[in-house]
């Protein structure tokens, strides 16, 4: 679509390097923003570390005179941002840094953003805010469409909101070509080891309890990074101005589901030196404030207009996961 570079923001964490491995692989040519918190890691980066077509930048969205000063020299077409505190359990513990990064630096980018583009012909620049399906709050009886209102309950998933509601404001006001993506969770490679999935794993292997919260009963629809991955390219490239696609897999699994998966290919992958199961390591511990009982999300819009679907099965990425 365009030889101009793409702004990724937070292209150092779980899914953003996933987002910036899958664009150069296409020959796209992508700009790195990213403060290198605890979350992120030039690690994730180290294949495209000397790729003519990446550049990395360490530094905050929130840093604005940062901000206006790539956008000017590098010129990008296109601004993904991904930069964000992600984890629910550190929004409980500490909001402030919440704030700080998913609210105030959304704000800065729009801002910049919108500025720069001003004299420059906006139609032809893209705004994609990546955002979460947490932002409906908890599912009953239907999955979330894209106009589910918004009932968010944990810190993160208010400051998501909040960074969302800014973003149509200012396609609403402004003008500027913005797309909003509300996606389910994700797992794959690059996963923080505090996330679901690889810190199951990571204690499983350790010979470590792992820990569930509650019943375990809590319905999460899980996504392949790499489907998302697509899923952004195409919302990017062909979604329309204004617009907010729901993605996931379209269907929810419990976490004890996901547990006893994850148990059953390590069993068979790396069976204990005990011979005794991984399932017998699982220990329930107290539920935690703020947390929804239910995310299900309905992806027929994005399938319908851009003709997205996803195509990896849970057991199958799961499997590639542990492996
Ligand atoms: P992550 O925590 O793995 O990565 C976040 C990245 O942002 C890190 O590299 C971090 O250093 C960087 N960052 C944080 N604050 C920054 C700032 N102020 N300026 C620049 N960089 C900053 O998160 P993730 O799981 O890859 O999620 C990426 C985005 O996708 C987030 O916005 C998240 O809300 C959204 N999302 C995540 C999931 C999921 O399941 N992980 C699902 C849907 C949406």
């Amino acid at each position: 679509m365009n030889e101009r570079p793409i702004l990724v923001t937070g292209g150092a964490g779980f899914i953003g390097s996933n987002f910036v491995h899958h664009m150069i692989s296409q020959g796209k040519s992508v700009i790195t923003l990213d403060a290198l918190t605890y979350a992120g890691s030039r690690e994730n980066l180290h294949d495209v570390s000397d790729n003519p077509l990446h550049e990395f930048v360490e530094g905050s969205i929130s840093d604005q005179a940062l901000v206006r000063n790539l956008l000017v020299t590098r010129e990008p077409w296109a601004i993904v941002n991904f930069a964000a505190e992600s984890h629910v359990d550190r929004s409980i513990e500490g909001p402030a840094a919440f704030v700080d990064s998913n609210i105030v630096g959304v704000f800065v980018l729009l801002e910049t953003f919108q500025k720069f583009i001003a004299t420059r012909g906006q139609a032809e620049f893209r705004f994609l805010h990546v955002s979460t399906d947490e932002v409906y709050g908890s599912a009953d009886e239907e999955a979330f469409h894209e106009s589910t209102a918004y009932a968010p309950n944990s810190p993160y998933a208010a400051s998501k909101a909040a960074a969302d509601h800014l973003t149509r404001a200012w396609h609403k006001t402004y003008g500027l070509p913005t797309i909003i993506t509300n996606c389910s969770n994700n797992y794959g490679p690059y996963q923080f080891p505090e996330k679901l999935i690889p810190l199951l794993i990571t204690k499983a292997l350790e010979e470590q309890p792992l820990p569930v919260y509650g019943d375990g009963k809590q319905r999460r629809d899980w996504l392949h990074v790499s489907d998302h991955c697509r899923g952004l390219q195409m919302a990017l490239e062909s979604g329309r101005p204004g617009e907010t696609y729901n993605i996931g897999f379209g269907q929810d699994v419990e976490n004890l589901h996901v547990v006893h998966r994850l148990c059953a290919i390590l069993d068979r992958l790396r069976p204990r030196t005990s011979g005794a199961a991984y399932a017998e390591l699982v220990k329930h511990v107290d539920d935690r404030p703020g947390h929804d009982r239910r995310y299900a999300i309905n992806t027929e819009k994005i399938c319908r207009e851009l003709g997205w679907q996803p195509e990896i099965s849970f057991d199958a990425g799961l499997e590639t996961t542990v492996a």
